[in-house]
């Protein structure tokens, strides 16, 4: 019998996982199918029941079930644990496994199709939501030189510095919005949800230093608000579709054992937006 897999949340119409998913089993010789789930609001737990005993082996989480899923499973791994956040599971016959690859695909996106590095350098992330804690622990295991957090809600942004405090103390810091005024970032990651709203972040001018991107985890066919921003400022700029490609290559490799190559699928993808 196919294995199952699916992308489950709500809404999931937009999501192009199938798409992607469909491309790495091809491309690797796997026979899966890959669903799209809409679960209700109040049944994200029972739509992964029922989806297991249709024989699902594996589901992507989107918005707004990825705490629900660390909630709900029996095993987490380190890098689940340390976000507070499952965006994979693993369905196998005896227990539910929780992983979260957000993090892990913006390194690769960033390391190997930007080609950037992180190490030595100044960082600043923005936003201090589930997409932010998912990012932090793989970003801070690049050995970044600072990492600054910076969020409308300063007390989220403090609770997530408070997190991630044992284990990098010395590199990461809270800046309000103004205190960022006369810094300069060589990365800065737009990790809140502003650009859905079509608004940038409210961030000072000139906090980019010579040759710095400016990474927007939201994707689109044309510069976001907060890339438009950057970008006339001089930042180099990049979209979320890499990180969404390479999250999911990720995820495929837990489930099949096999990482797919990732730069064929993200440039179908991007011709397709
Ligand atoms: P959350 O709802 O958990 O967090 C939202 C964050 O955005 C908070 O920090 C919030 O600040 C901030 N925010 C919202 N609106 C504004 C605004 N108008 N101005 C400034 N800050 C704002 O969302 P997620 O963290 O899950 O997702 C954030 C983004 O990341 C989304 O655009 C999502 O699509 C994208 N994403 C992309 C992925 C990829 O693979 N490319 C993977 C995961 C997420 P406050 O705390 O003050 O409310």
């Amino acid at each position: 019998m196919t294995d199952r897999y699916a992308v489950i949340g709500n809404p999931v119409a937009h999501s192009r996982s199938p798409d992607i998913h469909a491309a790495f089993a091809r491309a690797t010789g796997q026979d899966i199918e890959y669903l799209k789930l809409l679960a209700p609001l109040e049944g994200f737990a029972a739509a992964v029941a029922s989806f297991r005993e249709s024989g699902g082996r594996g589901a992507s989480i989107t918005v707004p079930f990825k705490e629900e899923a660390f909630r709900l499973s029996g095993v987490l791994s380190d890098r689940a644990r340390r976000a507070g956040a499952v965006n994979t599971l693993l369905i196998n016959p005896d227990r539910i496994v929780g992983d979260n690859t957000d993090g892990a695909g913006l390194v690769s996106d960033l390391l190997q199709n930007l080609g950037i590095a992180i190490a030595g350098k100044r960082i600043l992330l923005v936003g201090a939501g589930g997409a932010a804690r998912g990012v932090l622990g793989p970003l801070l295991d690049e050995k970044p030189a600072t990492v600054d957090i910076a969020n409308r809600s300063a007390a989220r942004a403090a609770e997530l510095a408070a997190h991630f405090a044992g284990v990098a103390a010395d590199t990461l810091a809270v800046a309000s919005f103004a205190a960022l005024s006369g810094r300069r970032f060589d990365i800065v990651i737009n990790a809140t949800a502003a650009s859905l709203a079509g608004v940038a972040p409210d961030l000072p001018e000139a906090i980019y230093a010579e040759g710095a991107l400016a990474y927007d985890l939201m994707y689109s066919s044309g510069d976001t608000p907060f890339m438009a921003q950057a970008r006339a400022q001089g930042a180099q700029v990049a979209d979320g579709l890499g990180m969404l490609v390479e999250q999911a290559a990720e995820a495929f490799l837990l489930w099949r054992g096999v990482r797919p190559a990732t730069a064929s699928v993200l440039q179908a993808l991007r011709r397709a937006l």
